[in-house]
């Protein structure tokens, strides 16, 4: 059976997301403020709904001007900050598809997805430019770096705002180009890159605003990355086009994040699992003045419905309220709404608009299961993404001939139509939020001499939080390899987030007869072993 969403359809915004974001608002919100630097101490650095549109139309005029073209990819590496907008917004206005990678990817994980992306410009900030300048050798297809600061020998994003270039005219067909091109892997394999076309980033802005409005008022913190689909979207694309502020951080450091929220009077959070833990029992958050808040919003990864009441018991707030989605789906598919007085604990949440969904049985293929019963999701609807460039039959795996994408992800329909997410079919970890791919570290754990073979699963540790756990079988020369060794070689290739954490030595990876690793007994396996304990 197809669930459908109890909310009225919304139109399909056939727009580029710039026009969608900023052509929607700095005609009507001005003079308003649309980004404060909230690493300023003196709280002046913000950036009016008029000046962000100008410097976007400025940086899509440089980015011309240095001979970007429609189509081509330019690679985002930066951190949160008030310059990250405008050269997004810059980059699709000029015609470029933007590529947005993890400030903390090593030289070698950069290289790869500017190789796979084929990106030929990249705008860094000065502190990482070390690793954007080796990526851009070690790939050998970049035409320019941008720096958002100053550095010596590179253009800035400061002087990209001084640009007299003539603005570009560029024709953008919104359900054919590609806006964004996040990384994400998907159900199995490496990351992919994921075709968000400017239709379907712009289209999921509809579909959330019934749910969860932003306006004018709304003062946001940005502290979750907007090179992820959630924070671009949740953070940026969401409250610029509706009027609100956006207060931003770089990177998640608690007491800041506590002053900041208590400085600027924020009133909406979005964040992830590990930040409604830290406000529910960090000792910090009693000293500061967090009565401005009036929602938080947590998403990316499983939430505990006890520390979610236990969050909002401690500030005084109406409960979490869940979203859930995947960068395939551009991102969201489903969220309690702002307005639901006692949603049911654990939940993620309502349809969207627009949108459909099927419960696939796990156990018969081809039946679908209906409310209380539980089943992979497939999701229908105008965000899913174009496709993953470059691979038709990664593509073909996740989207069915019908236009389902299947998620990999399992759950369950109440009689009122809340969807609870309990389980993954998929390899994907998710680090606090964060993508970690089995099968890239698989990969490279197979790369040490003394591993004869390995596989990579989630497991959970103490406070809930899901970490990667190897499996290694030694090789038989190296009988005296450790937990340690495998953990520091691991740890000297990957960015820091992908690191194993945990390490078990086995005498063979179990596998189905295709050669699939069997990760759900890898899983039992871990769980058995805790109980014991
Ligand atoms: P990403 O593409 O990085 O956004 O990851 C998407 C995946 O994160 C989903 O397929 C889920 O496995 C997981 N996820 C996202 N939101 C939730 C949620 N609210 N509860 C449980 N898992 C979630």
């Amino acid at each position: 059976m197809v669930f459908h969403s109890e909310y009225a359809a919304v139109p399909v915004l056939d727009e580029p997301i710039h026009q969608a974001v900023l052509g929607h608002a700095a005609p009507r919100y001005g003079d308003a403020t649309a980004l404060i630097d909230g690493t300023d101490p003196t709280g002046a650095t913000s950036v009016s709904y008029a000046l962000l549109d100008l410097q976007h139309r400025r940086v899509a005029a440089a980015l011309a001007e240095s001979g970007l073209r429609k189509g081509d990819v330019l690679a985002l590496h930066s951190p949160n900050s008030v310059l990250f907008p405008a050269v997004f917004y810059g980059a699709t206005r000029a015609g470029a598809s933007v590529t947005t990678v993890h400030p903390l990817a090593t030289a070698e994980e950069f290289a790869k997805q500017i190789a796979d992306s084929k990106a030929r410009w990249i705008v860094t900030i000065a502190p990482l430019l070390e690793t954007a300048r080796r990526a851009a050798e070690l790939s050998g297809c970049i035409a320019e770096i941008f720096v958002c600061d100053r550095a010596d020998g590179h253009r800035s994003v400061l002087d990209m705002f001084a640009s007299t270039a003539p603005e570009p005219h560029v024709e953008i067909d919104p359900g054919e180009d590609i806006a964004a091109l996040p990384y994400s892997s998907g159900t199995t394999g490496v990351p992919k890159g994921v075709m968000l076309t400017h239709r379907s980033i712009a289209t999921n802005l509809a579909q959330i605003h019934p749910l969860a409005p932003m306006g004018p008022g709304d003062r946001i913190l940005a502290v979750l990355p907007f090179f992820h689909i959630y924070g671009l979207t949740a953070l940026l694309n969401a409250p610029l086009r509706h009027g609100a502020t956006v207060v931003v951080l770089p990177r998640f450091d608690l007491d800041q994040f506590l002053a900041t929220i208590e400085r600027h009077r924020i009133t909406g959070l979005y964040v992830a699992p590990p930040i409604v833990l830290a406000l529910a029992k960090h000792p910090a958050v009693a000293q500061y003045d967090l009565s401005s808040l009036e929602y938080i919003v947590s998403a990316a990864a499983p939430l505990d419905a006890q520390l979610a009441a236990a969050c909002s018991a401690r500030l005084k707030l109406p409960p979490v309220r869940q979203a859930y989605g995947m960068t395939e789906l551009s991102p969201g598919t489903h969220a309690v709404p702002l307005s639901a007085a006692n949603p049911p604990p654990g939940t993620v949440g309502k349809l969207m608009p627009g949108t459909e969904m099927r419960l696939l049985s796990l156990d018969e293929p081809g039946r679908d299961v209906g409310p209380g019963e539980t089943g992979e999701i497939a999701i229908r609807g105008p965000q899913v993404m174009k496709g993953y460039l470059g691979r038709p039959d990664a593509t073909a795996e996740m989207i069915d001939a019908d236009g389902w994408v299947h998620t990999g992800d399992i759950g369950h329909v109440d009689a009122d139509g809340w969807l609870f997410v309990v389980d993954r079919v998929k390899e994907l970890i998710k680090y606090k939020g964060f993508q970690v791919a089995p099968a890239e570290l698989e990969a490279l754990l197979l790369t040490h001499d003394a591993v004869a073979d390995a596989a990579v699963v989630g497991v959970y540790d103490e406070d809930g939080t899901e970490v990667p756990c190897a499996y290694v079988v030694r090789a038989q020369s190296s009988p005296d390899l450790t937990a340690e060794d495998v953990m520091a070689y691991v740890a000297e290739r990957v960015a820091p987030y992908k690191k194993v954490r945990r390490v078990e030595f086995i005498g063979g990876v179990p596998r189905a007869a295709t050669g699939k690793i069997l990760r759900r007994e890898l899983r039992e396996r871990h769980q058995v072993r805790n109980s014991e304990k």
